[in-house]
């Protein structure tokens, strides 16, 4: 246990250290230095949270939604000016590039300001005279207290995806971060004290399972959002519901991207590396399976071997450095067995990213791109997500061999073609069973004015988050009939 640093939690406008006894340390994955400590809060506190939340709500639904969103402009003002610091933290414990950091919170500040049209976007609808002297409205009030809960790979941008839509809509909001990089959520609440909200409309709780578990057992809370694997996807999106939440809960992925023969090359070259290996591989949109498509496999498979074999590797802090460290040893060594998986189970390695050493970083969680070729579509390697910068290609004959196989797939996050064929995009578009597509680029990220969709073992719920989704799942509907 590391008693330097423990975090605290932000419980009704104050910092709080919890009273849990056990803490994680929290590690620079590139250098694997310990840069804090995160406390397991127990049930308690979880409690004392949503109380604390739920007080808050009486004053704050009652807010005027433009008042509500006058915090929330402060906010993007000191998001803009504490952006660096911030990407720099997220770097620090995630180990990604810096511009890989500076990207997603260029996202979350895009939602900051997609929200801030709330007074426009929860507006319902009404008629009048659906009778003779008798109107009918539909209006929407916030759900009640909210929580986030969240994963490692993107410590800045996915609470944006909920809270500002929640608090804007009048609920009010607790976080969980993830456990293995708590810090960039501190550094965040601390913009969310500056901008004075009223004492409990956001809260901050580090811990891991019981802490969850306490947020979806807890009667005052109304609504959870989830973002992680998809095993605790599954299990969260159930206890929320049976417990009479409403949930939204995104899930792992496995993302094919088709590579016709009629491809723009230099276009190819440009962004599939980027899909694959961005990131370290870590992002639910990463491209983890290539399906090349008759005379594509050549120029494809020689493209990505060149790609995967010069890649810079190292401290994401490095400006020249274009893949930093994966999250964890833990996380290394299963990536790597899953490489070695691969092979066992017949693909070939055309370039083995295992055994990293980074000169000046013994230390650091790092694995090189790595190709695994040729896969039985059927195989365990085909079908696991490995989250880590590792492609397989699988080799067929059609678009619709290739259309066959995305569809397969029990993910369905996201897929891409590349392709000169508007015709072949069109059937693609129309016929993949995906939530995001992409059609010639590798990362088909949905701006914030759009849902993150996603579907089948990719997403558990309805309603996604970011945008116009987010404003439904926030709030719900009353549908009122009048006569004067
Ligand atoms: P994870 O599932 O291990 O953890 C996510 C969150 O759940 C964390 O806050 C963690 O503390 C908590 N948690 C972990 N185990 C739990 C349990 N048994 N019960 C209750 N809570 C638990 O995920 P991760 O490793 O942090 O993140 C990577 C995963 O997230 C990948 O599978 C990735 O594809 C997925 N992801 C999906 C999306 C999407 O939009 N679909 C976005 C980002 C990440």
């Amino acid at each position: 246990m590391n008693t330097r640093n423990i975090l605290p939690n932000y419980i009704g406008n104050q910092w709080r250290h919890s009273s849990a006894l056990e803490h994680l340390d929290v590690y620079n994955p590139a250098t694997a230095e310990v840069i804090g400590a995160v406390p397991l809060s127990p049930a308690a506190e979880v409690d004392q949270a949503a109380q604390t939340a739920s007080k808050a709500l009486v004053e704050w639904r009652r807010t005027p939604p433009t008042e509500r969103v006058q915090f929330l402009f402060k906010l993007k003002i000191l998001l803009e000016e504490h952006f660096d610091a911030i990407a720099r933290t997220i770097t620090l414990e995630c180990g990604k590039t810096l511009d890989e950091s500076r990207g997603e919170l260029r996202r979350a500040v895009e939602n900051v300001e997609v929200a801030c049209g709330i007074p426009t976007l929860m507006q319902g609808y009404n008629l009048e005279d659906i009778a003779a002297g008798i109107d009918e409205m539909m209006i929407r009030q916030p759900v009640g207290v909210c929580a986030a809960i969240a994963p490692f790979n993107f410590p800045g941008m996915i609470v944006f995806w909920f809270l500002p839509y929640a608090i804007a809509c009048g609920n009010t909001f607790i976080v969980k971060p993830s456990e293995k990089v708590p810090l960039t959520m501190q550094k965040i609440f601390g913009l969310l004290e500056e901008i004075g909200l009223p004492e409990g409309v956001v809260n901050l709780v580090n811990g891991t399972k019981e802490t969850v578990d306490a947020i979806l057992d807890h009667p005052t809370i109304k609504a959870v959002s989830f973002v992680g694997s998809t095993a605790v996807a599954k299990s969260v999106y159930g206890r929320a519901t049976v417990n009479g939440k409403r949930a939204q809960c995104q899930g792992g992925a496995k993302n094919p991207i088709i590579v016709l023969p009629d491809a723009d090359m230099e276009l190819t070259q440009r962004t599939v590396p980027e899909s694959a290996f961005g990131c370290a591989g870590q992002r639910c949109l990463a491209g983890s399976l290539a399906i090349t498509v008759g005379e594509a496999r050549n120029w494809f498979t020689n493209i990505m071997v060149d790609a995967a074999a010069s890649r810079v590797v190292g401290n994401g802090l490095h400006p020249n450095v274009e893949m930093g460290p994966v999250i964890t040893p833990e996380s290394k060594t299963r990536i790597e067995g899953l490489i070695q998986k691969g092979a066992d189970e017949g693909a070939k390695i055309l370039v083995d990213g295992r055994n990293t050493e980074i000169s000046g970083y013994d230390n650091g969680y790092f694995v090189r791109p790595t190709l695994l070729d040729d896969l039985n579509p059927d195989s365990e390697i085909a079908q696991t997500e490995i989250f880590g910068p590792v492609l397989s290609l699988i080799h067929v004959n059609t678009i619709d061999d290739a259309i066959a196989l995305v569809n397969s797939r029990n993910y369905g996050n996201m897929a891409c073609l590349y392709t000169s064929s508007g015709a072949a995009a069109r059937k693609f578009r129309y016929e993949a069973e995906i939530g995001n597509i992409g059609i010639n680029l590798g990362v088909a990220a949905p701006m914030a004015f759009f849902p993150f969709s996603g579907w089948k073992d990719s997403f558990f719920g309805d309603l996604h988050g970011q945008g116009q989704d987010a404003v439904e799942f926030f709030t719900q509907k009353k549908v009122v009939v009048e006569r004067w």
